[in-house]
């Protein structure tokens, strides 16, 4: 418990704000596993008064988080619970209720309709959706206020302090090498572009064994954890002792299906192992969406795309999905590590990944900024996918509508993957380009990366901003050369 008088008040009152976030967190998971159809009508009534309330019990708290500010005695804890509440404040006090009340109900029940959308590749049933969605957001822009570029007050909802201008830089360094990388690994021929295994189906009740394997594999707590399954898998934190995560199965190219449950358990790492003391309070939360990113992507990828991985799976694998027999250790990790440029961002490989989220980047700067309207979305993402990756999408699919955010409102989220696979590749670093992987795992035993993972990220949730922690880490924030020295050490 906090020592400072007025921040143990905060504390108390912030239960009714934590409450109701719960409350939202279970209905959102509901949306997305078990919910029918026709119950998104009132499921967006319903999350929007809470939205509303949420804005309320926050916005109660505004004359203790001003005396709080000016007290001088706080410790990092303290200091967190101040700046991560300001940062909400910032948003609520903007933000007129109405307009968090419409964002939440339109967002729940396009959700919905853009599932069916994606079905049928037809972006005319999402486009009406989509256009209320962007008017919404570009009202929050404005509400909000910017420097430069209304994408600017968007993007730092996911990260603390992240602007158009970082986010250019980023992608300046990343892009052009991993172009030049791309072509040398084809050159190279080591890293196949293609592998039999891809197109091999699977019985979904063998695959569900294999998965729930793995769980046992990343020893995840069973009696914290669940795992069901949705269209777009993701991870909830419902409570400290409560978080789940969805997989997917599609019938066929089983990795698909395999790392998008490791990548879901690397967030749900992230979210068991927030200290103790941090339960219930603002900072009882990631430190930012790329800090979140970086521990799934280095679980998807460090750990589970590595030959010692591999090794482990296989015995797995092999007493679950028999058509893997034939094929060794090496010839799994060549399937498990394809390269090539592809339609589909979640199945992207390792190097081809930050080419998807820069063409999500450009275009939802231009949406936000009012270059581009909605109804030329599928054409403008399609252009732009071109120009990155040489290929073009077919329909809309495999273009415009194959990621769930916009539906949700998710406006400038998707640099925040790139900004996980940076984070991911310093930490490889920091753990000796990947030796302390190498050494967990020829042990079998993934204890020891979680405890590092532990005590130096997880433990301290939102308590610093995101450049902070990683200066605190790593002695740098995100620098993307790091993730060009784990690549081209991994890939060339
Ligand atoms: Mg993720």
């Amino acid at each position: 418990m906090a020592q400072n008088p007025i921040v143990r008040d905060i504390l108390k009152r912030y239960q009714q704000v934590w409450s109701l976030g719960h409350s939202m967190a279970v209905l959102g998971w509901d949306t997305e596993t078990h919910m029918p159809e026709s119950g998104a009508k009132a499921r967006g009534i319903a999350s929007g008064q809470l939205a509303m309330l949420v804005q309320k019990a926050t916005v109660d708290l505004e004359g203790l988080v001003r005396k709080a500010e000016k007290a001088r005695d706080l410790d990092d804890m303290e200091k967190g619970v101040v700046r991560v509440l300001r940062r909400s404040l910032d948003y609520y006090l903007k933000v007129p209720p109405e307009l968090v009340n419409q964002l939440q109900r339109e967002t729940t029940e396009a959700t919905v309709v853009w599932r069916t959308a994606r079905e049928r590749s037809d972006f005319k049933l999402f486009r009406p959706h989509l256009e209320k969605i962007v008017e919404l957001e570009r009202k929050v822009a404005d509400k909000l206020g910017y420097a430069k570029h209304p994408y600017n007050a968007l993007l730092d909802l996911y990260e603390e302090g992240f602007t158009v201008k970082d986010a250019d830089k980023v992608y300046a360094v990343l892009i052009p090498e991993s172009k030049r990388l791309l072509k040398r690994v084809a050159a190279d021929g080591v890293y196949p572009s293609k592998h039999p295994l891809e197109s091999v189906t699977y019985d979904t009740g063998a695959m569900q064994k294999v998965n729930e394997e793995i769980l046992g594999l990343l020893k995840m707590p069973m009696t914290r954890f669940r795992m069901d399954v949705s269209t777009h898998p993701f991870t909830t934190q419902i409570a400290p002792d409560d978080v789940r995560i969805t997989t997917r199965y599609e019938g066929k190219d089983f990795k698909a299906s395999l790392y998008s449950t490791v990548h879901e358990s690397g967030h749900a790492i992230y979210g068991l192992g927030l200290g103790p003391k941090l339960a219930y309070t603002p900072v009882g939360d990631g430190a930012s969406y790329g800090v979140h990113e970086s521990q799934s992507r280095f679980w998807e990828n460090v750990v589970g795309r590595s030959r010692d991985f591999v090794k482990l799976v296989r015995p797995i694998l092999k007493q679950n999905l028999p058509f893997v027999e034939k094929y060794d250790a090496e010839e799994l990790y060549l399937y498990f590590n394809t390269v090539r440029k592809s339609l589909i961002r979640v199945d992207a490989d390792e190097l081809t990944y930050n080419f998807h989220t820069a063409v999500r980047y450009e275009v939802e700067k231009k949406i936000i900024g009012g270059e581009v309207k909605v109804a030329e979305v599928p054409e403008v993402w399609n252009d732009t996918f071109e120009s990155y990756l040489g290929i073009r999408p077919g329909g809309d699919a495999e273009g415009a509508l194959q990621d769930v955010h916009w539906s949700g409102g998710s406006f400038g989220y998707f640099a925040t993957y790139t900004l996980g696979n940076i984070v991911a590749a310093m930490i490889w670093h920091k753990m000796g380009k990947g030796a302390l992987v190498q050494e967990a795992l020829s042990g079998g035993d993934v204890d020891e990366l979680k405890e590092w993972l532990g005590s130096k990220i997880h433990r301290f949730g939102a308590i610093y901003p995101p450049k902070e922690l990683q200066e605190r880490v790593f002695g740098e924030a995100y620098n993307a050369e790091r993730l060009l020295t784990y690549l081209s050490e991994k890939f060339a």
